[in-house]
């Protein structure tokens, strides 16, 4: 692909991707049942919620009477923290769903989108630093958030391997 290209070139938008193009649907493991569930984040309609369509377990943020959000959670139930970074979702801070150990790391995706986004960018031959719009923060760019491990040459068959696991885990 050429410069031209990426910067005309519709069909090919991921190279402009910043990580908060993910952040609609978090997998994770449910606390209850272990098995794949969902954190969506929060819309217009509704706040961040936890959702497992295996058991049935459902829990909703919460607001005050500002509206100001919050996670209202007891028990056993993980306290959340909104961080993105970790290998856990922002809201309820469960362990992400799509993880596994990687070259002395841990490979984690957000979800079946962000786990694509890795995979094209990692299988990609040639790396182009994405061009950057004035407005953007400097390291909004999901590719140049990406730790260095993952993209080291030498790195690329294991990480490949790493998501092609992760994929298996999505069926
Ligand atoms: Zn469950």
């Amino acid at each position: 692909m050429t410069e031209k290209g990426m910067q005309t070139d519709l069909s090919a938008p991921q190279e402009l991707r910043t990580i908060h193009d993910f952040t609609d649907v978090f997998l994770v493991v449910c606390p209850r049942c272990s098995r794949k569930a969902d954190v969506t984040s929060s819309t217009e309609e509704r706040p961040p919620r936890f959702s497992c369509l295996h058991c049935g377990l459902v829990r909703q943020w919460t607001s005050d009477k500002k509206g100001v959000l919050f996670s209202q959670q007891s028990g056993d139930w993980p306290e959340g923290q909104y961080a993105l970074g970790d290998a856990a979702d922002p809201y309820f801070h469960l362990p992400l769903w799509l993880q596994t150990p990687c070259c002395g790391h841990t490979l984690w995706a957000f979800n079946t989108q962000h786990l694509q986004y890795l995979r094209d960018f990692v299988a990609a031959k040639d790396r182009h630093t994405p061009p950057r719009e004035a407005k953007d923060p400097l390291n909004s760019l999901l590719t140049s958030r990406l730790p260095k491990w993952m993209q080291l040459a030498r790195n690329r068959q294991a990480v490949l391997r790493a998501i092609k696991m992760l994929e298996l885990k999505l069926d």
